[in-house]
């Protein structure tokens, strides 16, 4: 096909799309501009979709999920068609190409690059829990870092204070947390608090209804609102969000891999795959000449929580357990990590599974019961969320435990795509702007769960299957898991995706996925 072709097959497939009422994201259309380009530049390839086929597939697959709207986003492309549409060049393969058994083995060759960490923001050592009346002090600090987030935006600077608004005639914006949410005859009506007082707003229309059963409660919004007749009538939402800025990269190439729910002591943890792993990151046994060259220069390790399965976590899980001693559970982690090579520094935060308090955040695993991952020289204890710099990337590492109730609430989302989810809480900028549901949130002095920093990378895990993606300019990552699916999981429908590790070049935040689960 000539370019001029492509260009017209492009065209006819949107004009098919928008005759069946889609609406097409400048960005996706980028993208399919993108992939022409790509196609023009070589010979077809034999059964490769035509942009009518693709489109069909993305508006059928919209079609099939929950969520009913009709805008074509980037994500829809790159979700239906993840092979033509990389969105950060994830290039999946096994490590398959042999080398010869003499070069395969022995240490790895010290790393040629220099790390360079920063821990920004660790909560372990700044909690400060209050009891149960510390809660207006919590919601009190959330809304002044909420504030601060929002005077940046222009929308932010048009707000009104709740004490100014006309509440007879025009329109205004306000912002504050959602304090209370109640249907009413023929609508729903929700309050919102700032620093001058409180407001009650309506939503009637079928648009605002609709924005108004979205919103979490205790979630920072801006809420755009018209008066009419003393009465404040809800037009528009707007969500804190994050705004695209650069992000920072390394100057070098360097490599930086993220693990998550190993849960070591299940008798569900698959121990051949992370034995896989560890000789991979020695640079040990079959490894190709590209992947010699990532292990080269890999420096980090980033561990996102549920190292152990835990005891007690949930009823009958004894049942599941190869090891029921706590202790000799991390025993085992410690073992594991053992293998992990000197020049490697690893990064680990606790999840819900590991013995830390449990209410957010979540303070790092204490060395009464992790004592022997806390005397291994390279490896530094995080609490839960963590913000740090490495090689002046900045990583914001969540355990991820308010994905459940984002994943519960949020109409079409799904524990396949837990990039998705992972988007609802940059939006919010919070980690767990739902408030009184799964996740359990301490009264602290200060919110430590406000994202105030946008990160260059948002990891998490707890969910059990790989995510990645980009929001703006930040790389998302969700790490999979090392336990093969549980009975909890298989009541739920959820399948996990164990043994298969994100790496990321931190000069480009390229990714890259290495499958450790079936041996080449
Ligand atoms: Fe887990
Ligand atoms: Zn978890």
């Amino acid at each position: 096909m000539s370019n001029l072709s492509y260009a017209s097959s492009i065209s006819r497939a949107l004009e098919e799309a928008l005759g069946k009422g889609y609406q097409i994201d400048p960005d996706a259309l980028k993208l399919l501009r993108g992939l022409g380009e790509k196609r023009k530049s070589r010979k077809p390839v034999q059964g490769e979709p035509s942009f009518e086929t693709i489109m069909r597939e993305v508006m059928e697959t919209k079609a099939r999920s929950k969520s009913p709207s009709k805008a074509i986003d980037r994500s829809d492309l790159v979700n239906t068609f993840p092979e033509l549409f990389d969105p950060v060049t994830v290039t999946t393969r096994a490590t398959v190409v042999m080398r010869d058994s003499q070069s395969a083995t022995g240490p790895s060759p010290e790393s040629p690059v220099e790390a360079d960490v920063e821990v920004v923001k660790d909560p372990s050592s700044s909690i400060h829990p209050t009891g149960i009346e510390g809660f207006p002090q919590l919601f009190k600090s959330r809304y002044e870092k909420m504030s601060r987030i929002l005077a940046e935006r222009p929308e932010g600077r048009q707000v009104t204070k709740i004490s100014k608004v006309n509440r007879d005639k025009g329109a205004s914006k306000i912002a504050g947390l959602v304090f209370s949410r109640k249907p009413t005859k023929n609508g729903i009506e929700f309050t919102i608090d700032d620093d001058t007082g409180s407001a009650s707003i309506i939503a009637l229309s079928p648009e605002a209804r609709k924005l108004a059963a979205e919103i979490a409660l205790d979630q920072c919004i801006i809420a755009e609102v018209e008066a009419s007749q003393g009465r404040l009538m809800l037009k528009n939402v707007i969500q804190p969000d994050i705004p695209i800025k650069t992000a920072s990269t390394s100057k070098k190439t360097i490599y930086a891999v993220f693990l998550s729910d190993l849960h070591i002591g299940s008798n569900k943890f698959l121990e051949g795959a992370f034995n896989r792993f560890l000789e991979w990151i020695s640079g040990r046994g079959a490894i190709s000449e590209e992947d010699e060259e990532i292990v080269r220069r890999l420096k980090y390790v980033i561990i996102g929580g549920d190292v152990v399965d835990g005891v007690g976590v949930f009823p009958n899980q004894e049942y599941e357990l190869a090891e029921r001693d706590i202790y000799k559970q991390y025993g085992m982690v410690a073992e594991k990590l053992k293998l992990v090579p000197q020049h490697l520094q690893m990064f680990m935060i606790p999840g819900n599974h590991d013995a830390t308090r449990q209410a957010l955040p979540q303070p790092m695993i204490p060395k009464k019961y992790a004592a022997a991952l806390h005397e291994l020289k390279n490896i530094t204890m995080l609490g839960d969320p963590t913000l740090f710099k490495l090689n002046g990337v900045s990583i914001l590492a969540y355990h991820g435990r308010s994905l459940d109730d984002v994943l519960a609430t949020t109409p079409g989302l799904s524990y396949e795509r837990p990039h998705e989810a992972m988007k609802v809480l940059l939006r919010a900028r919070h980690v767990a702007p739902i408030f009184g549901l799964r996740t359990p949130i301490a009264p602290e002095v200060e919110d430590h769960l406000v994202i105030e920093e946008v990160p260059d990378i948002f990891h998490a895990g707890h969910v059990h299957t790989v995510g990645v993606d980009k929001y703006k300019s930040t790389l998302i990552i969700n790490s999979g898991t090392w336990q093969a699916q549980t009975g909890y999981q298989a009541n739920l429908g959820i399948s996990p995706r164990p043994g298969l590790v994100p790496i990321v070049n931190l000069a480009t935040l390229d990714v890259m996925l290495r499958e450790f689960l079936v041996s080449s």
